[in-house]
């Protein structure tokens, strides 16, 4: 069973783990990071960018399937991008110049590459994302349970949500709190117990 809390981003660097591995609950001797920003909007209607790195404690082999599943997420969605949206770009945006859009409006204007930009834009988006499933179909009996865990990579850029190996970190709208998904129950107890002070409910 996975255990969620909610904690306060208002003093991230001190957030406290356990010193355990969140992965496996073993030693840990490294650390993995949970990294999340945002373009916030204060009530002066001012936006800012906001950053938030959170270290969390892992041991050599839970910090090396973290990064493992990190490629087997982006190769295929980068490969799923390039590939469909670049056909997507090439088929609408050649498509559109042959019919005649460019000369449509002012002289030298470029209707087509617009349109095609954007219809590989959004194709490409697609095709990421079933790359991407079809991939982690292919690569699930060999990482297992991490992969399984980590959210989908394609609609994690819409959530803001990061991974590592035992935790996932979904953050709120103006990233002053990020929900904490650990796998391990004792270690949620753990942290739940050590940050009770800044856990919100
Ligand atoms: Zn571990």
């Amino acid at each position: 069973m996975a255990t969620s809390v909610t904690l306060a981003l208002d003093a991230p660097d001190a957030a406290v783990f356990a010193g355990r591995c969140v992965g496996c609950g073993g030693a840990a001797t490294t650390t993995s990071t949970l990294g999340f920003a945002k373009v916030v909007t204060n009530a002066r209607g001012t936006q800012r960018p906001v950053h938030v790195t959170l270290p969390v404690p892992h041991c050599a082999a839970c910090a090396l399937t973290t990064k493992s599943v990190f490629l087997a997420a982006l190769i295929p969605f980068v490969l799923g991008f390039l590939a469909i949206g670049g056909a997507a770009f090439a088929v609408v945006g050649f498509g559109a110049a042959a019919a005649g859009l460019d000369e449509v409006g002012r002289p030298n204007n470029a209707n087509s590459l617009v349109l095609g930009a954007g219809a590989g834009l959004v194709a490409g988006i697609v095709g990421a994302f079933v790359l991407e499933l079809a991939a982690r179909v292919l690569l699930l009996p060999v990482f297992g349970r991490a992969l399984g865990q980590a959210p989908l990579f394609v609609p994690s850029l819409f959530t803001d949500a990061d991974y590592v190996a035992g935790l996932t970190g979904l953050p709120n709208a103006d990233l002053t709190a990020v929900t904490l998904t650990f796998a391990r129950d004792d270690i949620a107890s753990e942290f739940a117990a050590a940050n009770a002070a800044r856990l919100r409910l």
